[in-house]
Protein backbone atom coordinates (compact mmCIF):
# COMPACT_ATOMS: atom_id res chain seq x y z
CA UNK A 1 0.00 0.00 0.00
CA UNK A 2 1.24 2.82 -1.19
CA UNK A 3 1.01 6.29 1.00
CA UNK A 4 -1.84 8.54 0.61
CA UNK A 5 -1.52 11.65 -0.81
CA UNK A 6 -3.64 13.37 1.80
CA UNK A 7 -5.03 11.57 4.91
CA UNK A 8 -7.50 13.74 7.79
CA UNK A 9 -8.25 12.35 10.96
CA UNK A 10 -10.52 12.96 13.47
CA UNK A 11 -10.66 16.92 12.66
CA UNK A 12 -11.83 19.34 14.47
CA UNK A 13 -11.95 23.21 13.97
CA UNK A 14 -13.81 25.53 15.77
CA UNK A 15 -14.19 29.72 15.27
CA UNK A 16 -14.88 30.34 18.44
CA UNK A 17 -18.17 28.35 19.68
CA UNK A 18 -18.93 27.70 16.05
CA UNK A 19 -17.52 24.14 15.62
CA UNK A 20 -17.50 23.81 11.91
CA UNK A 21 -15.53 20.43 11.41
CA UNK A 22 -16.51 18.19 13.73
CA UNK A 23 -14.64 14.86 13.12
CA UNK A 24 -13.33 14.51 9.61
CA UNK A 25 -12.25 11.27 8.08
CA UNK A 26 -10.76 10.36 4.48
CA UNK A 27 -8.16 10.29 2.27
CA UNK A 28 -7.40 11.02 -1.42
CA UNK A 29 -4.63 8.54 -3.06
CA UNK A 30 -2.32 9.08 -5.09
CA UNK A 31 -3.62 10.10 -8.87
CA UNK A 32 -6.78 10.02 -7.44
CA UNK A 33 -9.94 13.09 -7.94
CA UNK A 34 -11.54 13.77 -4.86
CA UNK A 35 -14.79 16.23 -5.49
CA UNK A 36 -16.36 17.55 -2.49
CA UNK A 37 -19.99 18.75 -2.43
CA UNK A 38 -21.96 19.92 0.00
CA UNK A 39 -24.51 22.82 1.27
CA UNK A 40 -22.98 26.51 1.66
CA UNK A 41 -21.36 26.76 5.14
CA UNK A 42 -21.21 23.18 5.57
CA UNK A 43 -17.18 23.20 5.94
CA UNK A 44 -16.03 22.59 2.91
CA UNK A 45 -13.35 25.42 2.61
CA UNK A 46 -12.16 25.55 5.84
CA UNK A 47 -11.09 21.57 5.40
CA UNK A 48 -9.15 22.42 2.60
CA UNK A 49 -7.77 25.52 4.12
CA UNK A 50 -6.74 22.54 7.10
CA UNK A 51 -4.96 20.58 4.75
CA UNK A 52 -1.98 23.11 4.10
CA UNK A 53 -2.47 24.97 7.28
CA UNK A 54 -4.03 27.97 6.01
CA UNK A 55 -6.23 27.01 9.08
CA UNK A 56 -4.98 25.87 12.29
CA UNK A 57 -7.43 23.09 13.64
CA UNK A 58 -8.40 22.54 16.82
CA UNK A 59 -7.91 18.73 16.75
CA UNK A 60 -7.26 15.74 14.85
CA UNK A 61 -4.45 15.18 12.28
CA UNK A 62 -3.29 16.03 8.99
CA UNK A 63 -1.33 13.98 6.98
CA UNK A 64 0.29 14.90 3.36
CA UNK A 65 2.20 12.17 1.44
CA UNK A 66 2.69 10.68 5.31
CA UNK A 67 4.21 13.95 7.00
CA UNK A 68 2.33 15.36 9.37
CA UNK A 69 1.92 18.77 8.86
CA UNK A 70 0.21 20.16 12.60
CA UNK A 71 4.15 18.48 13.64
CA UNK A 72 6.30 21.82 14.31
CA UNK A 73 8.91 19.78 13.25
CA UNK A 74 7.58 19.67 9.77
CA UNK A 75 8.81 22.23 7.25
CA UNK A 76 5.86 23.59 6.33
CA UNK A 77 7.10 25.58 3.49
CA UNK A 78 8.01 22.64 1.85
CA UNK A 79 4.68 20.28 2.58
CA UNK A 80 2.74 23.44 0.98
CA UNK A 81 5.24 23.63 -1.85
CA UNK A 82 3.68 20.47 -3.32
CA UNK A 83 0.49 21.43 -3.18
CA UNK A 84 -1.19 23.86 -5.74
CA UNK A 85 -4.04 25.62 -4.70
CA UNK A 86 -7.11 27.58 -7.04
CA UNK A 87 -9.70 29.42 -5.58
CA UNK A 88 -12.34 30.53 -6.74
CA UNK A 89 -11.33 34.26 -7.05
CA UNK A 90 -8.25 33.53 -9.06
CA UNK A 91 -6.09 35.44 -6.82
CA UNK A 92 -3.87 36.64 -9.62
CA UNK A 93 -1.31 39.27 -9.46
CA UNK A 94 -3.48 42.15 -10.69
CA UNK A 95 -0.18 44.47 -11.38
CA UNK A 96 1.88 41.31 -13.43
CA UNK A 97 2.02 40.11 -16.68
CA UNK A 98 0.25 36.93 -17.58
CA UNK A 99 3.85 35.45 -18.14
CA UNK A 100 5.20 37.27 -14.64
CA UNK A 101 2.70 35.74 -12.58
CA UNK A 102 3.65 32.46 -14.06
CA UNK A 103 7.30 33.01 -13.47
CA UNK A 104 7.93 35.17 -9.99
CA UNK A 105 6.85 31.95 -7.99
CA UNK A 106 9.42 29.29 -9.94
CA UNK A 107 11.91 31.91 -9.04
CA UNK A 108 11.71 33.07 -5.89
CA UNK A 109 10.64 29.92 -4.47
CA UNK A 110 11.58 27.55 -7.04
CA UNK A 111 15.16 29.59 -7.19
CA UNK A 112 14.86 28.71 -10.78
CA UNK A 113 16.67 31.14 -13.85
CA UNK A 114 14.50 33.38 -15.67
CA UNK A 115 14.95 31.43 -18.73
CA UNK A 116 13.69 28.19 -17.56
CA UNK A 117 10.82 29.60 -15.63
CA UNK A 118 9.85 31.39 -18.62
CA UNK A 119 9.82 27.63 -20.51
CA UNK A 120 7.91 26.35 -17.87
CA UNK A 121 5.49 28.91 -18.06
CA UNK A 122 4.59 29.11 -21.73
CA UNK A 123 4.53 25.03 -21.77
CA UNK A 124 1.67 25.63 -18.93
CA UNK A 125 0.19 28.40 -20.65
CA UNK A 126 0.03 26.18 -23.90
CA UNK A 127 -1.80 23.68 -21.83
CA UNK A 128 -4.32 25.74 -20.45
CA UNK A 129 -5.04 26.78 -23.99
CA UNK A 130 -3.15 30.31 -23.82
CA UNK A 131 -0.18 30.58 -25.45
CA UNK A 132 0.05 33.82 -27.02
CA UNK A 133 -1.43 35.63 -23.84
CA UNK A 134 1.81 36.15 -21.75
CA UNK A 135 1.71 40.34 -21.96
CA UNK A 136 -2.08 40.53 -21.23
CA UNK A 137 -2.76 41.74 -17.28
CA UNK A 138 -5.10 39.74 -15.69
CA UNK A 139 -7.49 42.71 -15.77
CA UNK A 140 -7.84 41.98 -19.37
CA UNK A 141 -8.77 38.79 -19.60
CA UNK A 142 -12.18 37.07 -19.04
CA UNK A 143 -12.50 35.04 -15.62
CA UNK A 144 -12.41 31.92 -17.37
CA UNK A 145 -9.32 32.87 -19.04
CA UNK A 146 -7.80 34.12 -15.32
CA UNK A 147 -8.79 30.93 -13.86
CA UNK A 148 -7.06 28.80 -16.33
CA UNK A 149 -3.64 31.41 -16.04
CA UNK A 150 -4.24 30.08 -11.51
CA UNK A 151 -3.93 26.71 -12.90
CA UNK A 152 -1.18 26.88 -15.38
CA UNK A 153 0.33 29.00 -12.52
CA UNK A 154 0.15 26.66 -10.10
CA UNK A 155 1.08 23.51 -12.51
CA UNK A 156 4.49 25.65 -12.95
CA UNK A 157 5.46 25.34 -9.41
CA UNK A 158 5.39 21.24 -10.63
CA UNK A 159 2.79 20.20 -7.21
CA UNK A 160 2.09 16.54 -6.58
CA UNK A 161 -1.55 17.32 -5.92
CA UNK A 162 -3.87 20.05 -6.40
CA UNK A 163 -6.98 21.49 -4.47
CA UNK A 164 -9.48 23.59 -5.86
CA UNK A 165 -12.23 25.66 -3.88
CA UNK A 166 -15.01 26.15 -6.52
CA UNK A 167 -12.86 26.95 -9.40
CA UNK A 168 -15.97 27.69 -11.61
CA UNK A 169 -18.31 29.25 -9.15
CA UNK A 170 -16.82 32.99 -10.05
CA UNK A 171 -17.66 32.67 -13.57
CA UNK A 172 -20.48 33.22 -16.45
CA UNK A 173 -21.72 29.83 -16.77
CA UNK A 174 -20.40 30.12 -21.14
CA UNK A 175 -16.99 30.28 -19.51
CA UNK A 176 -17.24 27.13 -16.88
CA UNK A 177 -16.58 24.55 -20.15
CA UNK A 178 -12.87 25.95 -20.57
CA UNK A 179 -11.91 25.18 -17.02
CA UNK A 180 -13.25 22.00 -16.56
CA UNK A 181 -11.82 20.63 -19.91
CA UNK A 182 -8.37 21.88 -18.28
CA UNK A 183 -9.30 20.12 -15.29
CA UNK A 184 -10.17 16.69 -16.91
CA UNK A 185 -7.06 17.24 -18.85
CA UNK A 186 -5.12 17.14 -15.38
CA UNK A 187 -7.16 14.06 -13.76
CA UNK A 188 -6.38 12.34 -17.19
CA UNK A 189 -2.81 12.72 -16.58
CA UNK A 190 -3.11 11.33 -13.30
CA UNK A 191 -3.42 14.25 -11.27
CA UNK A 192 -4.44 13.85 -7.68
CA UNK A 193 -7.01 16.26 -7.14
CA UNK A 194 -9.01 17.58 -4.76
CA UNK A 195 -12.00 19.77 -5.97
CA UNK A 196 -14.89 21.14 -4.23
CA UNK A 197 -17.24 21.98 -6.79
CA UNK A 198 -21.00 22.39 -7.47
CA UNK A 199 -20.64 20.61 -11.10
CA UNK A 200 -22.02 17.48 -10.51
CA UNK A 201 -22.05 16.59 -13.56
CA UNK A 202 -17.62 16.52 -13.61
CA UNK A 203 -17.88 14.93 -10.23
CA UNK A 204 -19.56 11.88 -11.90
CA UNK A 205 -17.14 12.38 -14.92
CA UNK A 206 -13.75 12.75 -13.32
CA UNK A 207 -14.50 12.09 -9.95
CA UNK A 208 -13.18 9.11 -8.72
CA UNK A 209 -15.09 9.52 -5.11
CA UNK A 210 -17.47 12.06 -3.96
CA UNK A 211 -17.84 13.02 -0.37
CA UNK A 212 -20.94 14.61 0.40
CA UNK A 213 -20.37 16.86 3.66
CA UNK A 214 -23.05 18.88 5.64
CA UNK A 215 -23.03 20.75 9.21
CA UNK A 216 -19.28 19.76 9.38
CA UNK A 217 -19.80 16.14 8.86
CA UNK A 218 -19.18 14.09 6.12
CA UNK A 219 -22.89 12.35 5.92
CA UNK A 220 -21.65 9.98 2.89
CA UNK A 221 -18.97 9.02 0.17
CA UNK A 222 -18.61 6.69 -2.39
CA UNK A 223 -18.35 6.23 -6.29
CA UNK A 224 -20.23 9.50 -7.58
CA UNK A 225 -22.66 7.22 -9.62
CA UNK A 226 -23.88 5.60 -6.39
CA UNK A 227 -24.26 8.49 -4.50
CA UNK A 228 -25.81 11.10 -7.02
CA UNK A 229 -27.78 8.51 -8.49
CA UNK A 230 -28.74 6.33 -5.14
CA UNK A 231 -27.77 8.93 -2.19
CA UNK A 232 -28.03 6.56 1.12
CA UNK A 233 -28.72 9.73 3.61
CA UNK A 234 -31.72 11.69 4.20
CA UNK A 235 -29.72 14.94 3.86
CA UNK A 236 -28.07 13.68 0.82
CA UNK A 237 -31.31 13.59 -1.33
CA UNK A 238 -32.88 16.77 0.05
CA UNK A 239 -28.86 18.14 -1.18
CA UNK A 240 -29.36 16.52 -4.22
CA UNK A 241 -32.85 17.53 -5.02
CA UNK A 242 -32.19 21.15 -4.66
CA UNK A 243 -29.18 21.23 -7.10
CA UNK A 244 -29.89 18.22 -9.88
P1 LIG B 1 -18.31 26.19 2.78
O1 LIG B 1 -17.02 26.34 2.04
O2 LIG B 1 -18.82 24.79 2.82
O3 LIG B 1 -19.36 27.14 2.30
P2 LIG B 1 -16.86 27.34 4.99
O4 LIG B 1 -15.79 26.37 5.34
O5 LIG B 1 -16.47 28.52 4.20
O6 LIG B 1 -18.07 26.55 4.30
O7 LIG B 1 -17.54 27.88 6.30
C1 LIG B 1 -18.05 27.03 7.31
C2 LIG B 1 -18.47 27.86 8.49
O8 LIG B 1 -17.33 28.46 9.06
C3 LIG B 1 -19.42 28.99 8.18
O9 LIG B 1 -20.36 29.05 9.22
C4 LIG B 1 -18.54 30.21 8.17
O10 LIG B 1 -19.26 31.34 8.57
C5 LIG B 1 -17.49 29.84 9.19
N1 LIG B 1 -16.20 30.47 8.92
C6 LIG B 1 -15.40 30.24 7.86
N2 LIG B 1 -14.27 30.95 7.93
C7 LIG B 1 -14.35 31.69 9.06
C8 LIG B 1 -13.49 32.63 9.71
N3 LIG B 1 -12.30 32.96 9.17
N4 LIG B 1 -13.90 33.17 10.87
C9 LIG B 1 -15.09 32.83 11.42
N5 LIG B 1 -15.94 31.95 10.87
C10 LIG B 1 -15.59 31.37 9.70
MG1 LIG C 1 -16.51 27.49 0.41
Amino acid sequence: MSTPAIQVKDLHKSFGDNEVLKGIDFHVDNGEVVCVIGPSGSGKSTLLRCINRLEEANSGQVLVEGVDIFDPETDLDAVRSRIGMVFQQFNLFPHMSVLRNLTVAQEKVRGRSKKESVEIARANLDKVGLSGRENVYPGHLSGGQQQRVAIARALSMDPDMMLFDEPTSALDPELVGDVLDVMKTLASEGMTMMVVTHEMGFAREVGDKLVFMDGGVIVEEGDPREVLGNPQHQRTQAFLSKVL
